[in-house]
């Protein structure tokens, strides 16, 4: 287990690309944290890194459940589950095929299905201070993980 802060969206952005850069096909990064937290500001940070080109915007799928975004050096697919009661709705999103797509796959309100998420995969959780400050504390699952996280590592 990990805990990073920050002071700032611009600063979170760039931990996180920090961690994009060191991304593989097959890693999944599960995030909780309330409405505001910084997940999606994570996930453009990410996005970057993963090399998703800066024209390319990222936003919170929270409608369509799900952006893909292609261009990147590695595929990044992003969902968003807020509006699933459970993970039986993950049926009609084809979650298990985006699973072994080879891209990294990332999900905001992870604890909603967390039935389905694999074993293998970083937990990040994001909490604001009320202000500009959150804390994200990352938990890996399996050796994956915990070599991905070292990229963070001071
Ligand atoms: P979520 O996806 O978790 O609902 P968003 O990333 O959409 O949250 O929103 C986070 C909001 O908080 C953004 O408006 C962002 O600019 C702001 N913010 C302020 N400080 C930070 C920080 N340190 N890290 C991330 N976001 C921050
Ligand atoms: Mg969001």
């Amino acid at each position: 287990m990990l805990t990073k802060r920050t002071h700032s969206a611009d600063e979170t952005r760039a931990l996180a690309e920090t961690l994009g850069r060191a991304a593989l096909p097959g890693d999944v990064l599960c995030l909780r944290g309330d409405l505001g937290a910084g997940k999606t500001t994570w996930t453009q940070g990410l996005a970057r890194g993963l090399g998703v080109p800066q024209s390319e915007p990222v936003n919170s799928p929270t409608f369509t459940l799900l952006s893909e975004h292609r261009t990147a050096r590695v595929p990044l697919f992003h969902f968003d589950v807020y509006r699933l009661e459970d993970s039986r709705g993950l049926y009609d999103l084809a979650w298990d095929e985006y699973l072994d797509e080879g891209g990294v796959v990332v999900v905001e309100w992870a604890d909603k299905i967390a039935d389905a998420l694999p074993d293998n995969r970083l937990d990040i959780a994001i909490v604001s201070d009320g202000g500009e400050g959150r804390a994200l504390t990352f938990t890996p699952h399996g050796a994956r993980a915990e070599a991905l996280l070292e990229a963070l590592a001071p």
